[in-house]
């Protein structure tokens, strides 16, 4: 049997870190089991879903590394639901119900009023033909609701959960299409999942209680169901599910220059008993990845733990891996050099120009300045190679006597404006023989 997961996000906005997080989850799985990621648009709602969201979401997910195997739309599949919503009719298991929205809140009302849980009283299941005629007539339509088995205890074994158990009786019969024949999510989810072939369904465990009533449907319909995880879900520094959180997305971390791979070594693991470490390969995250490894508190997603992250993954990138986001001339030794003193990927511009130049004048005592013309003239004696800077600091404590600090530091500051930075020994061959001199004859000026 082929492994089977899928990410339905409905293209009503973009996708955010915790559905991010989710879709990770189900495509590291399938990919852990060499099975097939499909991602689901659940784009019944036409009015909220959009394009510019669909195309959203792909990129996002194809910028992130985890394109789909499969893509699917619900909104091209109403004639399929139509005709199991027909099967379901015909043995039974959905029927009609006129309550409009006012008379089922009130209802609830009356039945917290009275310390009872708020559970469809199931009313409509009584109306006699003459009585929904008489609706009818009135210009009402009806909604419709999946009657649950009360004789079947619902169980199953949820892969982060543990074993769960819901006595139907105790649950609403949900509604399942709206009045004016559109439809909630949760049948034609069960529909799909079924049709697509969909082995295991990963998801936050806001869905526990939809997936009580899917199993009923999954069995109505003459499928058995496929596997569940439900993982905690998603929770900011202050422990709660924040509006920031529900608005931080793709192009916000690409806004932060934040790498795509940070992004995935983070959210592969925080929630886990693993650790978050900076691993910039995603086999070995795929490798590790393991459902009984999730923990049931809320996983906490902290912006700065990402940013700390990403750091420590921007010094193990590859040149290969981002040689087209660096400035043209840049080879694969200025990248060494200058990536260990990168915060992001976002400074790279600022220390290529302390190779390129030009660099500030640095402000310096006389005899520092005196100290530098001395370093002019013997910087032109000597050949330009990678031994430079030891070639050149070495004559110059035979010359002056300096040595530590007060030898490095005044050389640092006019080679490159600064009084930290990459290592002198590898940034002064990329400088090169001549800028350095010119940058030694305008400090010593
Ligand atoms: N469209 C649903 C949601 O975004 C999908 C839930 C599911 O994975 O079944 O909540």
């Amino acid at each position: 049997m082929t492994i089977k997961t899928r990410f339905a996000p409905s293209p009503t906005g973009h996708l955010h870190v915790g559905n991010i997080r989710t879709a990770l989850h189900n495509w590291m799985f399938a990919k852990k089991q060499g099975g097939v990621f499909l991602l689901r648009l659940d784009d019944t709602d036409a009015e909220r879903s959009k394009e510019e969201y669909v195309t959203a979401i792909r990129e996002d997910l194809a910028w992130l590394g985890m394109a789909p195997d499969e893509e699917q739309r619900q909104s091209a599949r109403f004639d399929r639901y139509e005709a199991q919503l027909e099967k379901l009719k015909a043995s039974g298991r959905v029927y009609p119900a006129y309550e409009t929205a006012q008379e089922l809140d009130l209802k609830r009302k009356i039945q917290l009023g009275r310390g009872k849980p708020p559970i469809y009283d199931r009313a409509a299941l009584a109306l006699a033909d003459a009585e929904m005629a008489a609706f009818e007539a009135q210009g009402r339509k009806p909604h419709w609701r999946f009657k649950l088995d009360h004789e079947v205890p619902i169980t199953w074994t949820d892969l982060i959960r543990g074993d769960q158990h819901f006595n139907p009786a105790l649950l609403s019969d949900p509604v399942i299409r709206r009045e004016d024949g559109s439809w909630l999510y949760i049948l034609p989810s069960a529909i799909d999942d079924i049709d697509m072939e969909i082995t295991h369904v990963v998801r936050g465990e806001d869905h526990v209680a939809n997936t009580a009533v899917q199993i009923q449907m999954f069995r109505a319909l003459g499928a058995e169901p496929p596997e569940f995880a439900h993982e905690a879900l998603l929770v900011g520094t202050e422990g709660k599910l924040s509006k920031r959180l529900g608005s931080l997305g793709v192009s916000s971390f690409r806004e932060r220059q934040i790498e795509p791979q940070a992004i995935i070594a983070l959210l592969a693991r925080i929630g886990t008993s693993d650790p978050v470490e900076p691993i910039v390969a995603v086999e070995p995250l795929i490798a590790t990845f393991d459902f009984s490894r999730f923990g049931r508190a809320p996983a906490r997603f902290d912006k700065e733990e990402l940013a700390q992250l990403n750091q420590k993954i921007v010094h193990l990138l590859d040149y290969d891996e981002v040689q087209r986001r660096l400035p043209e001339d840049m080879d694969a030794a200025a990248w060494e050099v200058i990536r260990p003193n990168l915060h992001d990927m976002g400074n790279v511009d600022q220390w290529w120009q302390v190779v390129t130049g030009p660099v500030p004048v640095a402000e310096l005592s006389p005899e520092d300045r005196e100290f530098l013309s001395i370093a002019h003239a013997r910087l032109e004696e000597l050949e330009a190679s990678d031994y430079l800077w030891k070639s050149l600091t070495d004559a110059l404590k035979d010359a002056t006597g300096r040595k530590g600090k007060p030898l490095f530091m005044p050389l640092r500051q006019a080679l490159t404006g600064l009084d930290h930075g990459p290592d002198m020994n590898a940034l002064l061959p990329l400088i090169g023989k001549a800028a350095a001199l010119a940058r030694l004859a305008k400090a010593a000026a």
